[in-house]
């Protein structure tokens, strides 16, 4: 039995996962059910479980999730029309309790979201 969350159990590589970024605050891999042809996971390395359990501290980690967001779009050819999506709670969509910013590219999307 663990207490590390999946993400973080793919960031200690005990769960694979197609990684497309990484440094020492964070990790960037391929989404498993993928809703758009770029589908990537910005999760940070600090287990926090949801946005809003961010405090002041966390800003500038919050602020570098999404430049790296914005990074893995570009790297992969997409950097001119990228969705970001984070979805806090389990009433917005949140199925797991680690932090992360979905990253979707390569088809259209339509606002608002469903
Ligand atoms: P949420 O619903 O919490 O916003 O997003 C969780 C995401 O994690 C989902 O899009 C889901 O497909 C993805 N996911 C769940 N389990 C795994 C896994 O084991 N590996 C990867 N790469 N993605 C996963």
């Amino acid at each position: 039995m663990t207490d590390k969350t999946l993400f973080t159990r793919i960031i200690d590589r005990e769960i694979p996962a197609a990684i497309v970024y990484e440094d020492e605050l964070c990790i960037a891999f391929k989404d498993l059910n993928p809703q758009a042809p770029l589908h990537v996971l910005v999760v940070p390395v600090k287990p926090l479980p949801r946005l809003s359990d961010a405090t002041a501290t966390d800003e500038p980690l919050l602020g570098h999730l999404l430049g790296v967001a914005a990074r893995v779009a570009r790297d992969a050819g997409y950097g001119e029309a990228f969705r970001l999506a984070i979805n806090n709670g389990a009433g917005a969509g949140q199925t797991v309790f680690h932090l992360h910013v979905h990253v979707l590219a390569g088809r259209p999307f339509n606002w608002p979201p469903g």
